[in-house]
């Protein structure tokens, strides 16, 4: 059983001198303030197993609570500040939180939906009030820590059931992994209400007791300005192109860092390759998704293969199975996950989730194949896969050509129902180019049934905050492209 995260806190907080992040609290202060928030939640009436909603832009309180939550036994619930309220009211009305804390902004709008909401502001006034000891009941590494809710391009958004041990697990897993020590120092300038900048990015500075730099946003400029006092940047594709196109990214700049990571949605060859030859560092691809924490990550030591999302997690489990049963490596599949990072199930929908796992696997929606050195490779949400003229075309693959011509930014490739195959390949492009030269180009590397029939260049790809491109939109955009429709 791996060590609960509020121990950990607790043990990091036994040095004084300890800081949690850079410019505000150390970890002693940290520790203090969550006790406040937690004696607050319990003036509330808040209960072992109450859900709270938060509803806030990127701040360093978000933190504080989520750990609060954690100590009182409250279901932590954020929510992405972007969606509106009648987006937000499906979760009032699914998790039923006890309590709704929300930016004011935002108050009256969710009071509206008969929740029971407070504004952070005074919240935090009341937790000022209360004192900084807090009698930790007793915890279950099985106890609900966090509710996240999927992003939910398809059909309604689900409720992913996170336990202690699930959180607990993957941070030590990582924090192994990738060598986190007390003398790191993290730039965090991801959102806080997603696994990777709540979880992932939190739990290992947590686990090693180092330091963050804490930016409310992402800001190339600052990011820039802060990264020769970091020692490690995780962020996700996006971050990483749009760093490079700024001139001020040099070796210099990145001299003291360590480590990057990437994740979230795939990183182009192109990019790393990129970043490489600008930087002198070799990012670090890992793979993972909200209902099962951290899966595969590239090695510390030894290489790390653009376009690859690296070997299972120490504990993690993954296979990748066709309809007949598990697959060798080299052949593509559906992947699945075991271990003790993957979640609880989806919350009030068990036979939804029933649904999900085979044979005591997590069935992750995401197509794959290992290479002969253990190397797994996404090929795409299975849902994204393209069938034309009944033979199977990975959206990733052809990606990867498209983002290794000269002239292409991104692409995306999609299925749009077509009269003769059933489907047919669509590019979508950002960047200088042409259609007619962009096929002509592909046909050196794809075979004939992956050309995209069509190539459209566009403005930029439809993204969510996560930098994920949304293919579902792209498909109901474009889905007229070959009935004249
Ligand atoms: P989310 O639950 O929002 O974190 O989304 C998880 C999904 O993001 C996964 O199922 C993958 O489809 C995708 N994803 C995460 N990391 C990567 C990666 N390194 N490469 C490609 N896709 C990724």
């Amino acid at each position: 059983m791996s060590t609960d995260v509020i121990a950990k806190l607790k043990e990091m907080a036994a040095d004084p001198d300890r800081v949690w992040i850079t410019g505000g609290l150390t970890y002693a202060g940290l520790l203090a303030e969550t006790g406040r928030l937690a004696n607050a939640l319990l003036s509330l009436g808040l209960r072992k197993g109450d859900r709270l909603l938060l509803q806030v832009e990127k701040c360093e309180a978000v933190l504080s609570l989520y750990l609060a939550c954690l100590r009182a036994g409250v279901v932590f619930l954020p929510v992405n500040p972007g969606y509106t309220v009648a987006e937000t009211a499906h979760f009032l009305t699914d998790a039923e939180p006890a309590l709704a804390v929300a930016d004011p902004e935002r108050v009256a709008g969710l009071a509206a939906l008969n929740a029971r909401v407070m504004a952070l502001p005074e919240l935090l006034a009341l937790a000022e009030g209360q004192g900084a000891d807090f009698a930790d009941p007793a915890h279950g590494p099985d106890d609900l820590a966090a509710i996240l809710y999927t992003s939910g391009t398809t059909g309604r958004s689900k409720g992913v059931m996170l336990s202690r041990e699930n959180l607990a697990s993957n941070a030590e897993a990582l924090v192994g992994l990738w060598r986190f020590t007390g003398g790191d120092v993290l730039l965090h300038a991801l959102p806080v209400f997603h696994t990777h900048g709540l979880f992932v990015a939190t739990n290992c500075v947590l686990y090693s007791g180092a330091s963050m730099i804490f930016h409310r946003a992402f800001q190339p400029a600052a990011v820039l300005e802060a990264l020769p006092r970091a020692t490690v940047m995780m962020g996700v594709p996006t971050f990483y192109t749009r760093l490079l196109s700024d001139p001020g990214l040099t070796g210099e700049v990145c001299a003291g860092v360590r480590l990057f990571i990437s994740g979230s949605a795939p990183l182009s060859p192109a990019t790393h390759a990129e970043w490489k030859e600008r930087t002198g560092h070799a990012i670090l691809e890992r793979y993972g998704m909200t209902e099962t924490n951290m899966i595969t990550s590239n090695p510390y030591q030894g290489a790390r293969k653009a376009g690859t999302v690296g070997m299972p997690l120490p504990g993690v489990e993954v296979r990748i199975a066709g309809p007949e049963g598990v697959l060798p490596p080299g052949e593509a599949g559906a992947i699945e996950v075991r271990g003790p990072n993957v979640f609880k199930g989806y919350w009030r929908l068990p036979e939804k989730t029933a649904e999900e796992f085979r044979e005591g696997w997590f069935v992750t929606g995401d197509m794959g194949a290992f290479d002969g050195e253990g190397y797994l490779s996404i090929l795409g949400r299975a849902k994204d896969l393209v069938i034309t003229g009944g033979l199977n075309v990975y959206p990733a693959e052809v990606e990867a050509a498209l983002d290794d011509l000269p002239g292409v930014a991104a692409s995306a490739v999609i299925g749009v129902p077509h009269p003769d195959f059933g489907e047919a390949v669509v590019a979508c492009v950002v960047g200088s180019v042409e259609e007619a030269a962009v096929r002509e180009a592909l046909r050196e590397r794809l075979a004939g049934f992956k050309i995209p029939k069509r190539v459209l260049v566009l403005e930029e790809l439809p993204r969510n905050a996560m930098g994920k491109v949304q293919k579902a939109e792209l498909r109901r955009a474009h889905a007229g492209l070959f009935s004249g429709g």
